[in-house]
């Protein structure tokens, strides 16, 4: 197989080769049931409650405060209906934004057929939310602000201590969609008065199908899969071990290695922004220059189409993603591109690259190269560029 440069981290990640290590012993070593209580079990209780105060610690959290679950898609569930349905004697509206991920989106389009009211916020041309149609936004019957840590489109990241502050001073619970985020950024619970936090295994190096949903001590919240006792008897199931040591073994090798891993990133990433928006003529940068992941890339190439530029790009071993959802049978540009008011044709012609520790120069210069040859040729062949170059000379 050709070499690939995987430039879509924020897709998935490559589990690290010391988680899949980790792991391995609880699959055919300790493969006991944690809530037994021979000694074998006692193994995998064990390195359970270790995942958990590893997590717990990387947030500033209690280790009681952190509730496994099957990843990123589920939290976010939990999160949203288990309040929805704990609070609903207090109130029926919920805030959250336009750029959510759709595991919020569509879990609040559920919520409004039940009964619910939901405000989508607005975000400014970089993607960020406006604090002052938040605060305007709060009813007295509001029971839930949702807001991303940080997208996973554009890379933008949150005013999160802010809006925490907010639903803090008004007594409304703040729950935020970390999946991109945690591994990337530092995160403190208390600092941010968040009381709920989503998180994913593969979004760091962890395996795929795992994640947790941190619930802030004292905030009602109901179970979410009834059966046996386990996670508190919030979350029945039993408990998916080697998963759990795994999502606990990439939680603190990320904070161990965040912050000279996050400077290289960055300063990659800028160097990868700079050359494109240098070197490609028509193009544009998505989300904020300066609050986005370190790891994030999205541009815009007017007169190209997303999906043909992700073809020509895979053709030369480069795997990256496009801003539309044609892959998944809809026509409809992103709804992240549209809400930071992006025109449907060049938000079609959006590509988002995210990088990896292991990423190198190299690599990405390679990877320039390519793409200004690639995006050359698709406008060679597009009417509407060759009309505006006539326009234009
Ligand atoms: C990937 C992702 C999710 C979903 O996580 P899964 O573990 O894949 O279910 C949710 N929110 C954001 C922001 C994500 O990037």
């Amino acid at each position: 197989m050709k070499k690939i440069i995987y430039l879509d981290n924020a897709a998935t990640t490559k589990t690290a080769p010391e988680v899949v290590e980790a792991m391995l012993p609880y699959f055919s070593e300790y493969y006991g049931n944690a809530s037994t209580i021979y000694s074998l079990g006692g193994a995998s209780k064990k390195a359970m409650n270790e995942a958990r105060e590893s997590i717990a610690s990387v947030l500033g959290a209690k280790t009681e405060e952190i509730y496994f679950t099957a990843g990123g898609s589920e939290s976010d569930n939990w999160a949203l209906k288990a309040t929805a349905d704990a609070y609903a004697n207090k109130g029926n509206h919920i805030i959250t934004s336009r750029i959510e991920h759709h595991a919020i989106l569509h879990t609040c389009e559920y919520l409004e057929k039940k009964g619910f009211e939901v405000t989508y916020l607005d975000v400014d041309e970089n993607g960020k939310v406006k604090l002052d149609q938040l605060k305007k936004a709060i009813r007295p019957t509001t029971i839930l602000i949702s807001i991303m840590y940080a997208n996973n489109e554009i890379g933008t990241i949150q005013p999160i201590k802010e809006i925490g502050e907010i639903a803090h001073e008004h007594g409304i619970l703040f729950h935020t969609d970390a999946v991109q985020a945690f591994g990337q950024l530092p995160i403190n619970v208390d600092e941010c008065h968040i009381d709920m936090l989503s998180a994913s295994g593969h979004k760091l190096n962890g395996p795929k199908g795992i994640g947790f949903l941190y619930i802030r001590k004292g905030v009602k919240i109901r179970s979410f899969v009834h059966g046996g006792a386990q996670e508190r008897k919030r979350r029945a199931g039993t408990e998916n071990i080697p998963g759990i040591v795994g999502l606990g073994a990439a939680a603190a090798r990320a904070a161990a290695s965040m912050e000279e891993r996050t400077a290289k990133e960055r300063e990659l990433r800028d160097y990868l922004i700079d050359r494109i928006l240098k070197e490609v003529p028509y193009t544009r940068l998505n989300g904020d220059r300066t609050d986005r992941l370190p790891n994030n890339a999205n541009f815009s190439f007017q007169f190209v189409e997303g999906e043909s530029l992700l073809i020509m790009l895979d053709m030369e071993g480069i795997c990256g993603s496009s801003g539309s959802a044609c892959t998944s049978g809809s026509l409809d540009p992103s709804h992240v591109l549209l809400a930071i008011g992006l025109p449907h044709e060049i938000a079609h012609g959006s590509l988002r690259l995210t990088l990896s520790e292991e990423t190198t120069k190299e690599e990405l210069d390679f990877v320039i190269e390519t793409l200004k040859n690639i995006v050359e040729k698709l406008r060679s062949m597009s009417p509407l560029y060759e009309d505006f170059v006539k326009k234009h000379q």
